[in-house]
């Protein structure tokens, strides 16, 4: 008798793709994907950046808080989500040293204190704006 070796040696049924970046975002209310959407984002100095969102918003971001509020594992424990590192921890003399685009979804900073491991979504940077509109 013949075994078919073939058959024996099932592959992994193919397992849907999991799209982590959809996983990661809760599903909650956004009020407009807009707002979430940045039409420019540019560099207004060493230390301040400028983001325009599709919703008509800006958002000015500087260095040393974006540096102080990282979301890498390092800066902040994955579990509790506790933030091993603040913003007080960091010197206002911090600049962004690069600045660069991820996929459609997020920036990558990396900073001149060296620090280059935090990836910011989009959400996050409009969540963090500090403007008076959003302070409110
Ligand atoms: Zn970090
Ligand atoms: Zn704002």
């Amino acid at each position: 008798m013949a075994l078919d070796e073939r058959n024996e040696c099932k592959p992994d049924r193919a397992q849907p793709v999991r799209d982590e970046r959809s996983e990661c975002k809760p599903d909650r209310a956004q009020p407009s994907r807009n707002a979430t959407t940045p039409t420019k984002i540019k560099k207004l100095g060493p230390g301040e950046l400028q983001i325009l969102w599709a919703d008509g918003h800006e958002t000015r971001h500087l260095a040393p808080l974006l540096r102080g509020l990282c979301p890498c594992a390092s800066c902040q424990d994955e579990m509790t989500g506790k933030r091993v590192v603040l913003p007080i921890h960091i010197p206002d003399t911090i600049e962004f040293k690069k600045i660069e685009l991820v996929g459609q979804y997020a920036v990558h900073f990396e900073f001149s204190d060296t620090h280059h491991t935090g990836i910011y979504s989009f959400e996050y940077l409009r969540h963090l704006c500090r403007c008076p509109e959003c302070a409110k």
